[in-house]
């Protein structure tokens, strides 16, 4: 059976806050199929990139990056919110609508040369996904590619990270 993934993606108008429309993946979550299913086509790309570790932000970066390292076999690492990690990190700032956040990966989350994939629910303006590539690379990862479930195109996130190749389940 062929899924079509965006009748698993909710859209709310008007979240979180006024004139925004919110893609809400957790009806794909919450359905075995579905969930099995995205997560197989993103272990199809990833395998295709030799893919030796993934890594991904808090937290629906956990969501969508998890299974798929549970399926090759490989590592998973977070990039974490202020104050969750114990160990020495690495840490990048990046834009939000207002104002800065910061993301941070233990030192010895990667190891040099390692091949990562970074993965995320959403590709918005871009600025979650390169703030940790950034550490990625710090670290000395070579990231072989970014998996997504949505690309939101007209954010253009994707110019963010031009020189990445890219994998989307869905675009709106
Ligand atoms: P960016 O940094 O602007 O690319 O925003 C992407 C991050 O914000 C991802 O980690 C998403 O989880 C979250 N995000 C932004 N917009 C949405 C949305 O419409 N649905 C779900 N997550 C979103």
């Amino acid at each position: 059976m062929t899924i079509n993934f965006k009748d698993y993606v909710a859209s709310v108008s008007d979240f979180p806050e006024k004139g925004v429309t919110f893609r809400d993946i957790s009806p794909l979550m919450t359905n075995g199929e579905a969930y099995a299913a995205a997560t197989d086509k993103i272990v199809e790309y990833a395998q295709s990139k030799g893919v030796e570790m993934i890594v991904g932000p808090e937290a629906r970066g956990f969501i969508v990056g998890c299974p798929v390292a549970y399926k090759l076999g490989v590592g998973f690492a977070p990039a974490r919110k202020k104050g969750k990690l114990p160990r020495e990190t690495v840490s990048a700032n990046y834009d939000l609508e207002y104002g800065e956040s910061t993301l941070y990966m233990h030192k010895d989350a990667v190891k040099p040369g390692q091949k990562v994939l970074v993965t995320d629910d959403l590709l918005a303006t871009g600025g979650t996904i390169a703030a940790t590539i950034k550490m990625v690379e710090e670290l000395g990862g070579i990231v072989v590619g970014t998996a997504f479930l949505i690309e939101l195109s007209a954010l253009n996130g994707r110019q963010k990270i031009q020189n990445y190749d890219i994998f989307k389940l869905m675009e709106y």
